[in-house]
């Protein structure tokens, strides 16, 4: 079993998160038509990065999302930041 550390909560078992989204991606401008494809790229495609990837997970005890910065490859956490004021 692996720990992740929330923000505000600190290290807590994995069982206690749940992946929610890549970080950064852009969604798309939906003030102008676009199409089926693109919308379903931009909720069902993403990059699988190897390697260095960052995250927005929730932890569902205290329901904050937060920025997870993990190894694709070797599962270790590299850090973990709030949401808000996350680049
Ligand atoms: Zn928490």
């Amino acid at each position: 079993m692996q720990a992740f550390p929330c923000p505000f909560c600190g290290l807590r078992n994995e069982s206690e998160f749940h992946f929610a989204a890549e970080a950064g991606k852009v969604r798309p401008d939906t003030t102008v038509a676009i199409s089926d494809e693109q919308w379903a790229s931009y909720l069902y495609t993403q990059n699988n990065v190897k390697g260095a990837v960052r995250e927005i997970w929730m932890h569902t005890p205290c329901a904050e999302l937060f920025i997870l910065e993990r190894d694709s490859v070797t599962m270790d956490v590299i850090g973990s930041a709030a949401l808000r004021g996350a680049s």
